[in-house]
Order: C-alpha cells, then structure tokens, then sequence
C-alpha cells in the first residue's frame, strides 16, 4: 500500500514543530520531509536534516524546474518542497509529515492532492504571546509583526482536516499520533485485494 501524505500547519509558537518530531520518533513508518530554504541554518540545525539550505538562485533554479510540490516565501525567507522526494517515499508505503505553512498548504489542497491537513493551535493568544515572547529579546514591533501573522495563519483553520489544540503537549501528540493511526485504517486505505484473497470474497 501507498503511504498518506500529512500537512501540519500552524501559527509559529504554537509547538508544531517539536510535535512533528515526537510523532516521527514515536511512530514507525511515518517520516518528515525536508524542505528546502534559504534561509541560514539556526546553531544546532544540520543540512540535510533540519532543511536543505540553499541560495536563492539554486532555489529560483528549482521553481523554473517544477520541482516542488509547494514553495512559498515565509519571514523573508523561501521554503519549498521537492515533489519528487515526497511521492517516491509515499510511493514505498511510508507516511510523509509536511511541516509547511498554510500559503503551502492552501497550493496543496488547491492541486487536488489527497493529504490530510491538520492545523495546531496554541491555547489562547497569552500563551502565543509569551512563547512567542522567548527570553524578551523581542522588541515590541517586531512581536507586533509575529502575533497580526499568527493571527491570519490562524484564520486559514477552517481548511483543515483536523485542529488539535496544543494545551498539554503530550495529550496533542496523543491525538496527533491518533490521526496518523487512524488514516492508517481507514476503509479506503485497506488493501482489497488481499481481503478477497484471503477471504475468498472476489469483487462480485
Ligand atoms: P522556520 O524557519 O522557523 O524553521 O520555519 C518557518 C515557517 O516555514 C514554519 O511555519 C514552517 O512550517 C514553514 N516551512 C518550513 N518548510 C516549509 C516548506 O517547505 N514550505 C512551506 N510553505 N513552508 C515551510
């Protein structure tokens, strides 16, 4: 069988990507795309692993060459993701994780791409505020800047598939890997041929 293609979307500070990785970690055969940015690696991120960091005429280069699913420009930066990459790992039977943001997942959904897009929203607009306040580095413009682009990346919710609330992180991630599991068995998921094989139940 073909594995499902997943798109986690959410306002930044809302945990989404510590999340992700919980779920890859905890649950087999489901794994996290690597996206494709130019923007510089954070101390700590690893090319490859993290993202696959470019110039922005390789990135150019790539969008001629239609070779992302989806790209977009997020925070002044580029993000994008490689089509190829994506199917071929889906095309094995493993589960794909997009960690994108919702102008991704909007070009998703709008190509007609079977995906189940699940949307994470932090408690309240406090807690948003104070994760996104950090160690108070952050001056007041610029956290103006991050909660109206929090705000309007929360507006996209209605799309989506899913909306898990990440209060507690580790009863979101329950229902996160709920999710996942779920499409898993889901009837139109289910391997026909092998139920009538070994049912004796042909498609009459
Ligand atoms: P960060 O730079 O903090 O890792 O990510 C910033 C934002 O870009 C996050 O919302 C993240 O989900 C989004 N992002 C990461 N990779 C991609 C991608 O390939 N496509 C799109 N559209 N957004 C991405």
């Amino acid at each position: 069988m073909k594995g499902s293609l997943f798109i986690v979307s959410a306002p930044s500070g809302a945990g989404k990507t510590t999340l992700c990785r919980r779920l890859t970690g905890d649950v087999s055969g489901v794994v996290h795309s690597v996206s494709y940015t130019t923007r510089k690696a954070r101390p700590g991120e690893v090319d490859g692993r993290d993202y696959h960091f470019i110039d922005e005429e390789r990135f150019m280069a790539m969008v001629r060459g239609g070779e992302f699913l989806e790209w977009a420009e997020v925070h002044g930066s580029l993000y994008g993701t490689s089509r190829t990459r994506v199917f071929e790992t889906i095309r094995t039977g493993t589960d794909v994780i997009l960690d994108i943001d919702t102008q991704g997942a909007e070009q998703v959904r709008q190509k007609g791409i079977d995906a189940v897009f699940i949307f994470i929203l932090p408690p309240s607009m406090e807690v948003l505020r104070e994760r996104l306040t950090g160690r108070g580095t952050e001056d007041e413009e610029a956290l103006r800047r991050r909660l109206r682009r929090a705000r309007d990346e929360i507006r996209e919710y209605r799309f989506f598939d899913y909306v898990i609330i990440n209060d507690e992180f580790e009863k979101a991630l329950e229902e996160l890997k709920s999710v996942v599991l779920s499409r898993r068995v889901h009837s139109s998921r289910v391997d026909h041929e092998w139920i009538g094989r070994t049912f004796g139940i042909g498609s009459d």
